[in-house]
C-alpha cells in the first residue's frame, strides 16, 4: 500500500515542489495550508508522515506539532519540520515541540528524499510481489 504524506505548507511554490517530488517517488499526498487544517487532516487521515512548515497562518507549525504530539491518536505519526528559520535556537525549539527531524528550506532534494524515506520508506515499485498478502 502506498504511503500517505500530509504536507502542511502555506507557500504555493514549496507545496508544489514537495507534492511533485513525493508523488514522483510513489507517495500519496494530502495538503493543508495552515496548522489548524493540518491537525484536522492528520486526525482524519492518519498519514504515515507529516511535513510541517513552521511559519503558517492561523496556527504555526510549533503549536500544531505540540497538539499532534500530545494526542494519543496522532502522537506516533512522525513529523518532519521544514523551515526557513535560520536562527540558532530555532532548531532546538522545533525539536522540543516534538518534531522528529528538521530540514532547512530551500531543501536539498536528495537530503529531502532521504529524510522522508527514513521515516516513511517508499513503496518499492521495482520489486515484484508474488502471492497474496493477508
Ligand atoms: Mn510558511
Amino acid at each position: 500500500m502506498d504511503k500517505l504524506i500530509l504536507i502542511i505548507e502555506d507557500d504555493p511554490k514549496n507545496l508544489t515542489l514537495f507534492r511533485d517530488l513525493l508523488q514522483r517517488f510513489g507517495y500519496m499526498t494530502i495538503e493543508a495550508t495552515n496548522g489548524r487544517e493540518g491537525i484536522k487532516l492528520a486526525r482524519t487521515n492518519k498519514p504515515d508522515l507529516v511535513l510541517m512548515d513552521i511559519q503558517l497562518p492561523v496556527m504555526d507549525g510549533i503549536e500544531a506539532t505540540r497538539i499532534l504530539k500530545s494526542d494519543p491518536e496522532t502522537k506516533n505519526i512522525p513529523i518532519l519540520a521544514l523551515t526557513s528559520y535560520a536562527m540558532k535556537g530555532d532548531k532546538e525549539k522545533i525539536l522540543q515541540a516534538g518534531c522528529d527531524a528538521y530540514l532547512a528550506k530551500p531543501v536539498d532534494v536528495q537530503e529531502f528524499l532521504a529524510k522522508v524515506a527514513k521515516y516513511c520508506p517508499a513503496h518499492l515499485k521495482q520489486k515484484s510481489v508474488s502471492g497474496k498478502r493477508g
